[in-house]
């Protein structure tokens, strides 16, 4: 499978998450010690600063946070997306993530708008998680 665009470093921390994208779960960490759950995958928890967490599959469900779209080609590997939108969009567990909305014109994209996760395998290892209408 060959992919032009930028691909993420699989890192001892975060191949649980690529992992379940893989399967088409969609996971974030959950401290063990205050039960907050956090995105990206962190080393402590920023709430109590515990070390100790484990990654559990959310809804997959969230809001629209933000979003905006790009005119302006950065990699040579999105110009055939041009333009393309950027949201940041909010779990319903509460972490936030950044990703692309699919299947939905930019006109049609409003902050606080319900989404899903979608799942699109982009190489061997990696699979990303995009959000469409909910
Ligand atoms: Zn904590």
């Amino acid at each position: 499978m060959s992919y032009a665009k930028p691909l993420p470093q699989i890192t001892a921390g975060t191949k649980p998450f690529w992992e379940a994208t893989r399967a088409g779960r969609l996971t974030v960490q959950r401290c063990a010690a205050c039960g907050k759950m956090r995105f990206p995958a962190a080393s402590i928890c920023d709430d109590c600063l515990s070390a100790e967490a484990a990654w559990v599959e959310v809804s997959g469900l969230g809001t629209v946070w933000s979003f905006c779209e790009f005119h302006r080609l950065y990699f040579k590997g999105f110009e055939p997306d041009l333009p393309y939108n950027v949201a940041l969009v909010r779990l319903d567990e509460g972490p936030r993530m950044y990703t692309n909305i699919v299947g939905v014109p930019i006109l049609d994209i409003k902050v606080d708008m319900r989404v899903k996760a979608v799942f699109e395998p982009v190489s061997d290892e990696v699979t990303l998680v995009k959000f469409t209408a909910a």
